[in-house]
């Protein structure tokens, strides 16, 4: 394996220390908290070293870019011995990427309003496919960011589930940069209570531990395995 391949992999191993400490600190289960390794902008042969090393669950922010990486990912993982890949969509769909959408990932964890909400519906039952849905929930309310605004969040929930009967596994949120971040956790964490929902995705590379003591269930880590992206997205 190449020098960098190498330090990918001893920085995947130190991640997964820190989520089982994290987990420890506030006697939690570390089995119920998922990687989510955010490969975006990487490429192939910089991701493969770390399925090789045993990670299954990977997330991707852009649906073009997935599909241009992730089916010759996923062949090539099934020469391995640990299982298939699990791809979760974290970044915005569009309704004209919804069928590539649920065709590619295992889990969509951006549904965030009734036109796409619509999409995948449709789409599910078009192509006997089911991925597991997470509504994104737009904790800040920043203008420019995706996801339900908090105060919209039970009403579209319950939309999907009786009006489309989508079955709603989780909440994503992602906090605005320049605020303390445990606020926006404990807001979805709550959410979620209210409806029963069991999956949280909230925490990223600099806030993932603060995430599991609100109750995460999946940590989205992308800088922190694969190292400073040169483009900056989403
Ligand atoms: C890029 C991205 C991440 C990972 O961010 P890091 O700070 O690199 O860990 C997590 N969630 C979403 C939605 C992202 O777009």
């Amino acid at each position: 394996m190449s020098q960098e391949g190498n330090e990918t992999v001893a920085r995947l191993h130190r991640v997964c220390q820190e989520i089982r400490q994290a987990a420890a600190d506030c006697a939690r289960d570390p089995g119920g908290i998922t990687l989510v390794a955010v490969a975006k902008t990487f490429e192939a042969d910089e991701i493969w070293p770390v399925i090789a090393d045993g990670q299954r669950v990977f997330g991707e922010n852009r649906v073009q870019e997935a599909k241009a990486k992730w089916p010759g990912l996923r062949r090539r993982a099934e020469s391995l011995a640990g299982g298939p890949i699990t791809l979760h969509l974290i970044g915005p769909l569009q309704s004209n990427k919804v069928g590539d959408a649920i065709a590619l990932f295992d889990v969509i964890e951006t549904v965030d309003r009734p036109k796409i909400a619509e999409a995948l519906a449709a789409e599910m039952v078009k192509r006997r496919l089911s991925p597991k849905l997470f509504v994104q929930v737009n904790t800040g309310s920043e203008p420019q960011k995706a996801g339900v605004l908090p105060g919209q969040a039970d009403q579209f929930i319950e939309w999907c589930q009786k009006h489309l009967s989508l079955s709603i596994g989780g909440l994503m949120c992602i906090p605005p940069q320049d605020e303390q971040v445990s606020p926006h956790f404990a807001l979805l964490a709550e959410i979620a209570k209210r409806h029963g929902i069991a999956h949280l995705s909230m925490g990223m590379s600099a806030d993932f531990r603060l995430a599991i003591q609100l109750g995460a269930t999946h940590v989205r880590i992308g800088s922190a395995i694969f190292g400073v992206r040169s483009v900056p997205r989403g």
